[in-house]
Order: structure tokens, then C-alpha cells, then sequence
């Protein structure tokens, strides 16, 4: 018995102007996903199909691609009723079951045999050659006929992600720190069809090597989501070491936020909108206060997905999507050293303006110029830390 995967599309079903490009975009990823994998991808309008070697490790990375619905494990037979009767007792032989029903998806209107007869012809076959009943509500069996060109017969469904293709929706930049919080804004970002790319801001020696190492795991692990990631890597030092010698410790941490705003949002043209791990009220810089005098050196957009979200909350995505583990090795970054015994949590912009009497704009420059970028994680990630 022939076996493939058939993929059922997400919400992109519903965008119908666009629907070329989804699945462009959509087999675009899957391919990349899939390019150490042995096997041959198949799109069509409503379905995509892939012939692959190794079902199983094509179907885990299948799991990590937004933009999937449902991936299903099918036998494929031709549209005839005397093969789909065969296939379906052989399939039926092996599964354990007391309690099935029928349902057929007749796309192919040339089949002469309405979906709901075809169950009952279906039906009536399995209770002839099988001990077994029909439950129509609570069913231990599902069987699954989609009848196309050819016909396709399956018993379970594998939940894809859903989400957009990643790159649907262009480009952004991820702030990521070694915490739990940013990573889990970069994998709701990318489940919206945003493509993005992640920036770390590194203070050698007052951060170490392990701090950096854990932001590059973890780009890796957001990486198994995308397969376009690049991460750029400020050297912060100089600027960082500015704030702490010239502005009040209380202001430090809302200064320090100020100019690694300013730096995100002038990096690259490319870039639609700047992606960070913010929650409201969760330390004294995420106050609605601190957020809007941080947010006032841009008006460049700047999402926060997680901006709602209990702490448990995130902790939930963050364990389920692989983040969780790394996320909580204790490697302190550039935003828990130094920090003030008494950070402001009602900042006042004019004296940001104050504090901020300082030629930074060259520091920022020199930041920017100086980015290292590592791309191509592969596996190398994975051995580090
Ligand atoms: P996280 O758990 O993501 O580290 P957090 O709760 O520790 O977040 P902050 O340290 O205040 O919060 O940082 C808020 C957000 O600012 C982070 O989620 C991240 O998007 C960004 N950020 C903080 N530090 C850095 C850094 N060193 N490099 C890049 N982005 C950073
Ligand atoms: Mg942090």
C-alpha cells in the first residue's frame, strides 16, 4: 500500500486573493524545512502532498511549520469504488477498533456517488467484513475517504501549528535576551507569517561568553521554526558603560532601553517593525510609564506579543516550544547587571533628556557598524552550552 503526507493549509484557506502566494510561500518553507529529508513535494490548490522516504522525520519537522493545519499519513489508491472497497478493508485489517463511521470528501464531482451514499456504501462494506458497529457521535475510528484525482484514505490527523507562512507578512527584528519572555514573542511573531531576524545586545566582559552562547541556542532553536534567521550581535560595551558612569543609577536601566530602542529601529531599512519580550508590569522598565517614555525616541512599530500574558503563560509556550530549557540556565545579560537597587518605575522624559547630554549618537554608530552576524545554525547549536 502506497503511503504520503498529505497537508492540510491553515487559515490561509480563508484569504482567497492571496491564496497563490500562501502556497508559494507556504512550499517555499516546507522545502527548506525539508531539504535534508529524501522527498518529493507535490502542491496543489487544496492540498499539498509529499512522497517522502522517512514518514516519521518528515513529519516532525512538519510539526514546526506555520502555516499547516493538519498533516495526515494517507494510502493512496485510484478514484475507482472497487479499489477504494479493497484499500479500505486492508487499511481496516490492521486497526483495533469497536465503533468506526464514514467520511467522505467528494471534490471530485466526476465521481458519480454523492459523499453521503459513499459513506453508507463504505459503511455497509465495513460492517459486513469486520465485527464491529457504527457510532456516528463517539466513534473509536474515523475513516477518512477524500476523493480527488486519485483517492485518499486516512484514520488520523496530526495537529499542524497553524499560523501564516513564515515571510508572509516581510520582515522584523526580534530583541533577544537570554530570557524566557523574548524568545516566546519571536515564535508568535513568526507564527503571524513574520520573518525575523534576532538581535542580541552583548556587554563583554560584564556579560559572559555562556550568556552569548545561550541567545545563539536559542536563535537555533527559533531557527527550527523558520530556517531564515540571522542574528546580529551588538557590542554594547562602550555605550553601557557611558550610561552607568554618567546617568543616576535609578534612570540606568530606563537610559540603557532608550538607546537599545534607538539602535533596533535604525539598523536596516528592511525591517517593518521591531519585535520585543515586554509584558506589562513585570519589572519596573515594563510599567505603562516606563514603556511609553522608553517607546518616545521612535515612532518606528514596535509589537509586543507577550505584552498580555500571565508570566505562567509564557512559561507554558516557552516549554512547548523548546525554549524553556535554555531560557532558564543562569547567565545574566546586559540588563541584569547593574541593575539599580531602586530602578524608576515613573520616569520622567525630561530628565531621559538630561541624562542623555551625552554624544551617544556616535557610541550608537559605532554599535551598529561594528554588528557580528552569525547565521546557518544547522545543528552547530545545539553542542553549545
Ligand atoms: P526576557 O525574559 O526576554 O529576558 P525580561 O523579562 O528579562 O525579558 P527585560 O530584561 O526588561 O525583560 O527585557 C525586556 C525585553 O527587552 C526582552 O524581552 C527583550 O526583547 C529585550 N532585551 C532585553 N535585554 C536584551 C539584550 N541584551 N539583547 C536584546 N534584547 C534585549
Ligand atoms: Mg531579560
Amino acid at each position: 500500500m502506497k503511503k504520503l503526507i498529505l497537508i492540510k493549509y491553515g487559515e490561509l484557506t480563508t484569504k482567497k486573493g492571496n491564496r497563490n502566494i500562501f502556497i508559494n510561500k507556504l512550499s517555499d518553507n516546507i522545502n527548506k524545512v525539508l531539504k535534508e529529508e529524501d522527498v518529493k513535494i507535490i502542491k496543489k490548490r487544496d492540498r499539498m502532498y509529499i512522497e517522502s522516504e522517512n514518514i516519521d522525520s518528515t513529519v516532525k519537522k512538519l510539526q514546526k511549520v506555520f502555516g499547516l493545519q493538519g498533516i495526515v499519513i494517507a494510502y493512496k489508491t485510484n478514484t475507482n469504488i472497487e479499489d477504494i472497497k479493497q484499500m479500505v478493508l486492508e487499511i481496516l485489517k490492521e486497526k483495533n477498533f469497536k465503533t468506526f463511521k464514514v467520511e467522505t470528501k467528494r471534490a471530485n464531482k466526476y465521481f458519480s456517488i454523492k459523499s453521503m451514499d459513499f459513506n453508507n456504501v463504505i459503511g455497509s462494506l465495513v460492517l459486513k467484513n469486520i465485527n464491529c458497529k457504527v457510532d456516528v457521535h463517539n466513534p473509536d475510528l474515523t475513516l477518512h475517504i477524500e476523493i480527488r484525482e486519485d483517492t485518499y484514505i486516512y484514520t488520523n490527523e496530526i495537529k499542524g501549528i497553524g499560523g501564516y507562512p513564515v515571510g508572509i507578512q516581510g520582515k522584523g527584528l526580534l530583541m533577544l535576551s537570554g530570557g524566557i519572555d523574548s524568545p516566546v514573542a519571536g515564535y508568535l511573531a513568526l507564527k503571524r507569517g513574520i520573518d525575523i531576524d534576532c538581535l542580541y545586545f552583548d556587554s563583554p566582559p560584564h556579560t559572559s561568553i555562556e550568556a552569548k552562547n545561550k541567545v545563539i541556542k536559542l536563535a537555533g532553536i527559533l531557527d527550527e521554526y523558520s530556517g531564515n534567521i540571522r542574528l546580529l550581535v551588538v557590542p554594547f560595551t562602550k555605550l553601557q558603560e557611558e550610561i552607568y558612569k554618567r546617568v543616576p543609577s535609578e534612570y540606568n536601566v530606563t537610559i540603557l532601553r532608550r538607546m537599545m530602542y534607538r539602535i533596533a529601529t535604525s539598523i536596516n531599512k528592511k525591517y517593518q517593525v521591531v519585535i520585543n519580550g515586554e509584558s506589562i508590569g513585570q519589572v519596573a522598565s515594563q510599567t505603562l510609564t516606563s514603556i511609553n517614555v522608553i517607546n518616545s525616541v521612535t515612532n518606528f512599530p514596535i509589537i509586543r506579543p507577550i505584552a498580555c500574558l500571565d508570566k505562567l503563560e509564557i512559561i507554558d509556550i516557552a516549554k512547548k516550544i523548546g525554549t524553556y530549557e535554555t531560557s532558564i540556565l543562569p547567565f545574566e545579560d546586559c540588563c541584569t547587571i547593574f541593575v539599580p537597587k531602586h530602578p524608576v518605575i515613573n520616569p520622567k522624559l525630561d530628565k531621559c533628556l538630561e541624562y542623555e547630554n551625552f554624544d551617544y549618537e556616535s557610541l550608537i554608530e559605532d554599535c551598529i557598524n561594528n554588528i557580528e552576524i552569525i547565521t546557518n545554525f544547522n545543528n552547530n547549536y545545539k553542542d553549545l552550552l
